[in-house]
C-alpha cells in the first residue's frame, strides 16, 4: 500500500480500481498513454499525478455504467480501429456479418450507400476491403458524421481524397435525388421499440437514443429505408438491413408488401436472426 504523501504504484491503483482487471488495466492504458506491456514492466513504479487523477475519474465513470469504448475512444469491427464517442451507436460484433454478406455480394465498382452511418464502421469497412467500390456515408447527425469522416481519414485516406468516398448529412433518403442509384445498400438502423427495457440498461443507457430507437414500434426505420431503397436499386442490386432477433418476420413482411422480390433472413453467430436481405428485381 502506498503512504499518503508516496504517490501509489501503476500496479496499486489497479488494485485499489474496485473494476474487474481487465477493464481497470484498460483505464490505466488510457490514463497513462502506455501501451499494457510497458504497465506490466513497471507496475511497480510510481504513477504520476496526473494520471493517479485521470485514471481515478476514469474508474469513476466506468463504476457509473459509461461503457468501456467512449472510455478509451475506440472500438475494433472488422479487424479495423474505429474511434467512437457518445454521438454514434458503438460499432457490435454481430453488425460484422452485415460486412461479410456484402462483401460476397459486390461487383468490383459497386455503388454502396451505408445509410445511418455512425462510426462508419459498415460502409467504411467495404470501403477498405475492395478498393474500387464507391460509397457513401449518410447520417441525419452532423456530430456522427464528424466521427466517420475522421475514421475515413484514417482508414481510407485515398478514397476520400479521390472522392470514391463522400459523406451527406440527410435524414434517411431526404436529401438524396430519386434518380440516385446503388448495386447495394445497407443500413443498421434505429430498430427497438420504444417500449424495449433493454433501452434502460448497460451500454444503451449512454449511446445516442435516435441511434438505437425510431421512438415507436422499431419498425418505422426499416419501413422508411426500404421504401426509398426500392426505387433506388440497381437491376440486380440488393438491399442489406440490420434488424432485432426478434423482428425477422416483420421485417420481411414490411419488404414484401413493398414488392421486394428474393427476401430472406440471415441469422447471427447466437442463431438469431438479424439480417434481412431484399432485391428489386
Ligand atoms: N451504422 C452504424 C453501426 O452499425 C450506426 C448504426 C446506428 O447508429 N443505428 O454501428
Amino acid at each position: 500500500m502506498s503512504t499518503p504523501n508516496k504517490l501509489p504504484s501503476y500496479d496499486d491503483l489497479l488494485a485499489q480500481a474496485a473494476l474487474p482487471r481487465l477493464e481497470a488495466r484498460v483505464l490505466m492504458q488510457v490514463a497513462s498513454g502506455h501501451a499494457r506491456e510497458w504497465l506490466i514492466a513497471h507496475g511497480l513504479e510510481p504513477a504520476p499525478e496526473p494520471v493517479v487523477q485521470k485514471f481515478r475519474a476514469l474508474c469513476i465513470q466506468r463504476k457509473r455504467g459509461e461503457p468501456i469504448a467512449y472510455l478509451t475512444g475506440e472500438r475494433e469491427f472488422f479487424g479495423r480501429r474505429f474511434v467512437v464517442g457518445p454521438a454514434v451507436l458503438i460499432p457490435r460484433p454481430e453488425t460484422e456479418l452485415m460486412v461479410e454478406h456484402a462483401l460476397g455480394l459486390l461487383s468490383p465498382n459497386a455503388r454502396i450507400v451505408d445509410l445511418g452511418t455512425g462510426s462508419g464502421c459498415i460502409g467504411l469497412s467495404l470501403a477498405a476491403e475492395r478498393a474500387t467500390v464507391d460509397v457513401t456515408l449518410s447520417d441525419v447527425s452532423t456530430a456522427a458524421l464528424m466521427i466517420a469522416r475522421t475514421n475515413a481519414q484514417a482508414l481510407v485516406p485515398e478514397a476520400l481524397a479521390s472522392g470514391r468516398l463522400r459523406l451527406i448529412c440527410t435524414n434517411w433518403w431526404q436529401a438524396f435525388s430519386p434518380a440516385a442509384s446503388f448495386e447495394l445498400i445497407v443500413a443498421n438502423p434505429p430498430y427497438i421499440s420504444a417500449q424495449d427495457v433493454h433501452l434502460a440498461q448497460g451500454d444503451l443507457r449512454f449511446e445516442p437514443a435516435t441511434a438505437l430507437t425510431d421512438g415507436s414500434d422499431g419498425l418505422t426505420a426499416i419501413r422508411s429505408v426500404l421504401a426509398g431503397a426500392l426505387e433506388r436499386l440497381l437491376p440486380g442490386g440488393t438491399v442489406l438491413l440490420e434488424h432485432g432477433y426478434d423482428q425477422g418476420p416483420a421485417a420481411q413482411a414490411v419488404a414484401r408488401q413493398l414488392g421486394y422480390k428474393r427476401v430472406t433472413t440471415h441469422y447471427d453467430g447466437n442463431r438469431l436472426a438479424r439480417l434481412l436481405q431484399a432485391s428489386a428485381t
